[in-house]
């Protein structure tokens, strides 16, 4: 199997370029299709001369491949379906919201996570995507030159494929790279504790924690990565970095109809995150199969905002998107493959 270009640093396709017998500003050439133009074919890349590409391509592939399936919202959400090999595929979503347009990032085929709630945590792990999976997404959707952000909360934990997940990150924020700002980058996590922290360490992207219950028993019976990595502890970790400034931390709040929607949770919540710089966004859930909860009603939602808001957490509910092409985390390619 040939190697990928995608996924590789300035300096790796610089090498990859010598290691061909080609001047090194090759590699730099191959970085700015890539990365910064964001080209998916050898045949866009013009300035690169034929012999030149003949003698890359028998030793290297780009690493790019096409959507295998598209479907549109009537709000303009548009979903991607993607192979990532041995039957198993993923999908990105593109969302449109005034002048900007998001992408949702898958991280891993499957996720192992198990979330009840979660499509895609049914599916069960099949694998990590590599790094020129996760940037093939960035590349192949329609207009990828005009994405303004994106955020990892597609299919899988990302902290769970943490290796492939920073250099995507690298190579997004790079200046040779897509030269993003890590404040158009969102990493959605569960809490995955000794990862968070390397995360909270290296990076300057923002963060949203899945939280979706305040009671860690509860929350255990939803989620059994609780378990593993408590929320109270991965507040307390939260706690010791600042959020004040560039980067920002949210708390995803799915709302289930009778199970963590009343005052007593919505109190609950309040008091775990008394003090911290922060934003909850509430999520209307998706109904799934085999799931005994039903999302809370909209009054429920705007009742709970506002008694989050009146004690000082700021919160607002997230609008769905997509609802007609199952656009919503966890109802990706489970659709497809399941
Ligand atoms: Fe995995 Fe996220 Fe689904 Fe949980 S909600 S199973 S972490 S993809």
């Amino acid at each position: 199997m040939k190697e990928k270009l995608l996924g590789k640093t300035l300096e790796e396709l610089k090498e990859a370029a010598t290691a061909c017998g080609l001047k090194s500003f090759v590699g730099k050439q191959l970085a700015e299709w890539l990365y910064a133009k964001r080209v998916s074919s050898w045949d866009s890349m013009t300035n690169i001369g034929k012999a030149a590409k003949g003698m890359l391509q028998e030793k290297y592939e780009l690493g790019t491949s096409p959507a295998c399936g598209k479907a549109e919202s009537n709000d303009g959400t548009v979903k991607y379906l993607f192979e990532a090999g041995e039957g198993r595929y993923v999908e990105a979503v593109v969302i449109p919201d005034d002048d900007r347009r998001t992408l949702c990032v898958s991280s891993q085929a499957g996720c192992r996570m198990g979330c009840k709630f979660c499509m895609t945590g049914r599916q069960g792990w099949h694998g990590n995507l590599d790094t020129a999976q996760i940037l093939n997404q960035f590349l192949s959707v329609d207009e990828p030159e005009s994405l303004t952000g994106t955020v990892f909360m597609g299919m899988g934990e990302p902290l769970d494929n943490y290796d492939n997940v920073s250099r995507a990150i690298r190579i997004l924020t790079a200046d040779w790279g897509f030269g993003w700002s890590p404040k158009r980058i969102t990493v959605s996590t569960i809490g995955v504790l000794p990862v968070l922290r390397r995360y909270l360490e290296e990076e300057h992207c923002h963060l949203a924690v899945s939280l979706h219950d305040p009671f860690p028993e509860e929350r255990a019976g939803i989620m059994p990565s609780q378990k593993a990595w408590s929320i109270t502890e991965t507040i307390r970790l939260i706690r010791k970095y600042d959020f004040s400034g560039q980067r920002r931390v949210s708390f995803e709040y799915t709302m289930f109809s009778g199970f963590n929607d009343d005052s007593l949770h919505a109190d609950a919540l309040i008091r775990l995150l008394k003090g911290l710089e922060c934003r909850v966004n509430l999520i209307r859930f998706h109904k799934i199969p085999d799931f005994p909860y039903e999302s809370s009603s909209a009054d429920v939602m705007e009742a709970f905002r506002k008694r989050l808001n009146d004690n000082g957490i700021l919160c607002t509910i997230r609008s769905s998107r997509g609802e007609d092409i199952l656009a919503a985390c966890g109802m990706l390619a489970g659709k497809h493959s399941s």
